[in-house]
């Protein structure tokens, strides 16, 4: 499409990439049929189509309006849209740009600043993120449902004792997540240590900077992911691991990201480029393995506890992050067959489950409609657990249904 960008922010990164992506759409409308805010709206601006054209108009000198902001702040971020559209169209590149730009001119109200902080000093302090859950865990039970849902229960640790090999990941940990789930990393421990390769990880390690850069605070955004590149380097640096992996999707795809974001930083857009280029989910190292003739190794894992027995019949949820932003499909599902496992498909599994970061919490109602309508067709056969790649969206459905809902790591141990 033609466009017309302020000469002044078009000498820009930002105003360069923004103008190329902008001009690679076509406006033919495909992404609209597989967007979750457009179907449930039916409104031309809660699609891909319309959020692009109101972008397009802020970055040609129309005011933006605080409608102009909700219909960006209703974006899920999950780039179902990057999947269909037939033109290549960068969306959530674009998107990014387009929410800065807006929210330098759109002040948001006082509540909405209010919840962002909140947000963001909870999730970033993990000291205080895991005294507020483990306190809520010990009330749980006298908590009101909607609240207990929230948190999950106390999960009691499995044992691994760390063996040294010579090839060895950085295993970054993230904010959250060692406080709600301590075993989806130990069951990454336990099922790399089997293929042979030793997991390392840099204590002072915490956010991988998207809660910030979703909440609007992209100066600290930016700080936490130049932080984590400095204590990441020295391993780098010294060749001492072959890949960098979290085992949450949401993470790892803002850490795929590194590179764009600081593709304009003098001092560290090479760094983050070949740590954009280290990052690998944990699928991609098992599934590489699995060529390589390792899959007795990690079936003596299920074997030994009997697993496969246990949970004869799996939903697999591909977490959006997983599968539009990573674009990593149908590698897990073959894993979890290899090992035994019976993994049912079921309807409209490209859509958001509605967990997308903090949306749960910002978009609370649209996000519960896309979480009813994930579980219904999950629900329409009977399956004893649902599996997933990501946490949000584990807690997410978990809060929505009494099967148990697990990372699919979690069925190795
Ligand atoms: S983003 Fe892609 S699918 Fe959507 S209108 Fe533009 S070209 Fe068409
Ligand atoms: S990222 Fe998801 S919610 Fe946002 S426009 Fe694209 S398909 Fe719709």
């Amino acid at each position: 499409m033609k466009t017309n960008i302020i000469n002044d922010f078009l000498q820009t990164h930002d105003g360069i990439e923004a103008n190329k992506i902008l001009r690679s759409c076509v406006h033919c409308g495909f992404c609209n049929a597989t967007c979750p805010t457009y179907q449930l709206l039916g409104d031309e601006l809660d699609g891909p189509r319309g959020r692009i054209y109101l972008i397009k108009q802020t970055l040609e000198g129309k005011t933006p309006t605080r409608q102009t902001q909700l219909h960006l702040d209703r974006c899920l971020t999950c780039r179902n849209c990057e999947s269909t559209c037939p033109s290549g169209v960068q969306y959530s590149q674009l998107l990014n740009i387009g929410r800065t730009v807006v929210n330098e001119k759109v002040p948001r109200s006082i509540s909405q600043k209010a919840l962002h902080l909140i947000l963001r000093k909870t999730f970033l302090s993990p000291l205080s993120f895991s005294t507020i859950i483990k306190t809520g865990q010990i009330f749980r039970p006298f908590l009101p449902s909607a609240i207990k849902h929230s948190i999950p229960e106390r999960q009691k640790k499995v044992s691994f004792e760390n063996v040294t090999h010579d090839r060895k990941i950085l295993l970054v940990p993230g904010c959250v997540q060692t406080s709600l789930k301590p075993n989806i990393d130990l069951a990454a421990k336990i099922v790399f240590s089997k293929l042979k390769i030793e997991c390392l990880e840099i204590p002072a390690a915490g956010c991988c900077g998207s809660l910030s850069h979703h909440l609007n605070a992209e100066t600290e955004a930016m700080q936490i992911i130049k932080k984590n590149i400095d204590s990441w380097w020295p391993l780098i640096e010294k060749k001492s691991i072959e890949a960098i992996c979290m085992t949450a999707s949401g993470c790892g795809v803002a850490i795929k990201e590194y590179e764009q974001l600081l593709a304009d930083d003098s001092q560290y857009a090479a760094k983050a480029k070949t740590i954009s280029v280290l990052y690998k989910d944990p699928a991609e190292i098992v599934a590489a393995e699995l060529k390589n003739n390792k899959l007795s190794d990690i079936r003596q894992l299920i074997e030994e506890k009997q697993a496969a027995n246990t949970y004869n019949n799996i939903a697999f949820h591909p977490p959006c992050t997983l599968q539009h932003g990573m674009k990593i499909n149908n590698l897990i599902e073959p894993i979890l067959s290899e090992c035994g496992f019976t993994v049912n498909s079921f309807k409209d599994k490209h859509l958001c489950c509605g967990s997308a970061g903090t949306y749960s919490i910002t978009q609370k109602k649209l996000s519960q409609q896309l979480l009813s309508n994930k579980l219904s067709n999950i629900n329409k056969a009977e399956h004893d657990v649902i599996v997933t790649a990501n946490i949000g969206c584990q807690l997410h459905m978990q809060s929505g249904t009494t099967t148990p809902v697990k990372h699919w790591l979690e069925l190795f141990i």
